[in-house]
């Protein structure tokens, strides 16, 4: 099919939830992708941070191939080695304790939510129940994950919401400290929003809700379904604070593109899950640990997290560089390669201007540029990608 093909019988047969481009890319290689008109792009979207080891990995092609003629699907109700296998390098590598796989990040907060309810009901008495989230956080769309998300565009029309569900502004320690009720259970938050803007949880800020946390007896969640993974140069966003996590959600890169989602514990928190508690059919199948087995053993290799350090350093500088430039550039925000940069003129023109230059990025919020690559990006790549964003702003100066 060529463009016009896919989009007219995409109109008629698929449900109109996204504001698609009018484009449809048919092949990737690494930091590129090609639609079906032949055109080619360097990839600064990656899938929404979920093609972090770029597109067609050889490593995750091959689990996969491999998988796919050995085993595809048998149930939870049998152990699965592949799914073992992902468990224990995800544990192995962070400072949670068991893990239970699930097909998205939405579906990880779910799990999240559940979890955390479990383990108030258990330790902290009835009324315990409530979950505090930020202004402008994403956690994905079932109902009590959009509930979650503290956006009312998403929640707009859904109503009744589930309930226990209370927001606070995002770096607003004095505000979360306000918004503690008897009824309060846990806290929930990115360490590094996505969707919300690339808006960095402040360091002393981090420090004062986990100390507030533990002196509370509250549940600290991290939604890293975005930010974890090698995104920001550590392989979980929590280490930049020194901060842990009774419950993490996990999600986009976790398979090298394959659907997965996985929701980690400390051993306390977790074991309030028991049989009968939480399942999924198709969570940790053989094809998707496999998958996601070859991603994270090399998202986690140190070497690997170093070198991401160094490009998303590098990146960060010449978005400064940019910034000192152009002065609708407000700020350059994130870490690593999770990197925005807040303007005060439209953003929606310069993703369209990118695209017809061969450069794929997006819009979040109202009026921030985000960049989130492949973590397997060279330096040249980068350069590429500015030299492009600083044609299209010299046109707007
Ligand atoms: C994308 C995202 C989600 C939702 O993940 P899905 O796989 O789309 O359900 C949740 N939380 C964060 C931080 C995200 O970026």
């Amino acid at each position: 099919m060529n463009t016009s093909e896919i989009i007219e019988t995409g109109q008629k047969y698929v449900m109109n939830t996204y504001g698609r481009l009018p484009m449809a890319l048919i092949k990737g290689q690494g930091v590129h992708v090609w639609d079906a008109d032949g055109n080619k792009y360097l990839d600064f979207v990656a899938g929404l941070a979920v093609n972090s080891l770029g597109h067609c990995h050889p490593a995750v092609v091959e689990a996969i191939r491999e998988q796919a003629g050995t085993l595809l699907h048998v149930s939870n109700i049998y152990w699965i080695e592949p799914q073992v296998k992902l468990a224990q390098v995800l544990i192995e590598n962070s400072a949670l304790d068991k893990v239970f796989f699930c097909n998205s990040g939405a579906e990880a907060n779910e799990g999240a939510i559940k979890l955390a309810r479990k383990y108030a009901k258990k330790y902290m008495g009835p009324d315990k129940f409530e979950i505090i989230t930020m202004h402008q956080s994403f956690h994905g769309r079932t109902l009590a994950a959009i509930t979650a998300t503290a956006q009312p565009k998403y929640q707009k029309d859904l109503d009744p919401l589930p309930q226990g569900f209370k927001y606070v502004p995002f770096n607003d320690f004095a505000a979360l400290e306000e918004a503690i009720t008897e009824n309060t259970c846990a806290v929930m938050m990115e360490p590094i929003q996505g969707e919300g803007g690339v808006n960095t949880a402040d360091y002393e800020y981090m420090q004062k809700v986990k100390q507030l946390c533990v002196d509370q007896n509250l549940l600290l969640i991290f939604d890293e379904v975005q930010c974890g993974l090698a995104r920001t140069g550590k392989l979980f966003a929590y280490e930049h604070y020194g901060v842990e996590p009774d419950i993490m959600s996990l999600a986009k890169a976790i398979a090298g593109g394959f659907p997965m989602g996985a929701l980690l514990a400390k051993q306390k928190v977790a074991e309030c899950f028991q049989p009968g508690d939480h399942a999924s059919t198709f969570g940790g199948n053989p094809l998707a640990a496999a998958a996601g087995y070859a991603a994270v053993s090399i998202l986690a290799d140190k070497e690997f997290l170093k070198d991401v350090t160094e490009k998303g350093l590098y990146f960060e500088q010449k978005l400064q560089d940019l910034k000192s430039k152009f002065s609708f550039i407000t700020d350059v925000r994130g870490k690593g390669l999770m990197l925005g940069l807040g303007v005060t003129v439209e953003a929606k023109p310069i993703v369209d201007s990118c695209l017809s230059k061969g450069l794929l990025i997006n819009a979040v919020a109202v009026n921030v540029l985000r960049f989130i690559p492949p973590l397997i990006i060279s330096k040249e790549d980068i350069d590429e990608a500015v030299n492009i964003l600083e044609d299209i702003m010299s046109q707007i100066n």
